[in-house]
């Protein structure tokens, strides 16, 4: 079983021709709201595939943390540990133009009361295979979750995202680390020249002793301490919108961790981690055939078809 710890924010999105200029006010179409955040998005990525996943997290108490709430529960996610703070909840102001850019504003509001633990959150964490984290709470909760998992021997995946560089005391106890390249690239302080997936793995493994590199419609890669490297393909897709693809992938990557015994001490097996990336992949890719953000993170069952074909 899974656990996250991490964000749940309310989008607001509305979709404009072009994105207005500071001042300016442009007409837009129909007004939607979206659950989303990294922490809950991937709680609902690894209950779709089919994980016990439970989340540790905050709203506020507003008609947004009942929706944020309601929206975890419907896709079966345990909220025992999802608090209702005081004020608002966390929300993302988004506008999206016809070329498919946009411009966001994030107001933590909730998020940012998650600052520590309690024993039931420890006690949690302790039972779970995996803890996923993510950058969007308090990094003082990110670092008490990971020391609690450590203790226990629940394996510590960090999808270090929004980018950021981290404190060599949360590096000293993550397991695995989940990146796309632009995250590589700041987590390993190397935001200049282009390092190809091979140097990034070799900066970052100095950093933390196994690596999960997202490629976007190229694959992933892996790499660890051990000396083993895997490069796997994704699934050849039409894109229609590739927002949460990255959430799709980590919530299945964690699950798929512990199904194919990869939380256990000792090597890693290249067969177990090329199987694990490749379901990850098609979770992904299976993200971004639809639209929308996490209405769009896929189930096992058609997980397993892309996996399949
Ligand atoms: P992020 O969204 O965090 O930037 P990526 O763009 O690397 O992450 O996408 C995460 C994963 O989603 C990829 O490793 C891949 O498996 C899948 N994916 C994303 N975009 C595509 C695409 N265009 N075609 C196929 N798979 C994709």
């Amino acid at each position: 079983n899974v656990i996250v710890v991490g964000s749940a924010n309310l989008d607001l999105v509305v979709a404009t021709p072009r994105l207005p200029s500071p001042g300016e006010t442009v007409l837009g179409g129909d007004f939607r709201t979206v659950p989303g955040g990294k922490g809950a998005n991937q709680a609902v990525a690894a209950a779709r595939a089919g994980a016990a996943c439970a989340f540790v997290g905050a709203v506020g108490g507003d008609d947004f943390g009942r929706l944020l709430r309601d929206s975890l529960v419907a896709a079966g996610v345990d909220v025992r540990g999802l608090r209702t703070a005081d004020g608002p909840s966390g929300v993302a102001l988004i506008t999206v133009d016809a070329a498919a850019e946009n411009c966001i504003v994030v107001a933590p509001g909730a998020n940012a009361t998650l600052t520590v633990l309690d024993p039931a959150d420890r006690a949690a964490i302790a039972a779970a295979d995996v803890l996923l984290l993510q950058l969007e709470i308090p990094l003082t909760a990110v670092a008490e979750a990971a020391g609690a998992a450590r203790d226990a021997g629940t394996t510590v995946v960090l999808n270090a995202a929004p980018a950021a560089q981290l404190p060599p005391d949360l590096l000293a106890l993550i397991d695995v680390l989940v990146v796309n390249e632009h995250e590589a690239a700041v987590v390993a302080g190397r935001t200049g020249a282009g390092t190809g997936p091979d140097g990034l793995l070799d900066a970052l493994l100095e950093l933390v002793p196994r690596v999960v590199l997202t490629l976007g419609a190229r694959g992933a890669a892996y790499g660890d301490r051990d000396g083993l490297r895997v490069r796997v393909p994704a699934p050849v897709i039409d894109a229609v919108d590739t927002t949460a693809a990255g959430d799709a992938f980590t919530g299945a990557m964690a699950v798929a961790w512990a199904e194919h015994g990869l939380t256990q001490p000792g090597a890693a097996p290249g067969d177990a981690v090329t199987t694990a990336l490749r379901w990850a992949c098609a979770a992904g890719a299976a993200c971004a055939q639809h639209p929308g953000a996490s209405v769009a993170l896929p189930d096992r069952h058609r997980i397993d078809r892309l996996f399949a074909a």
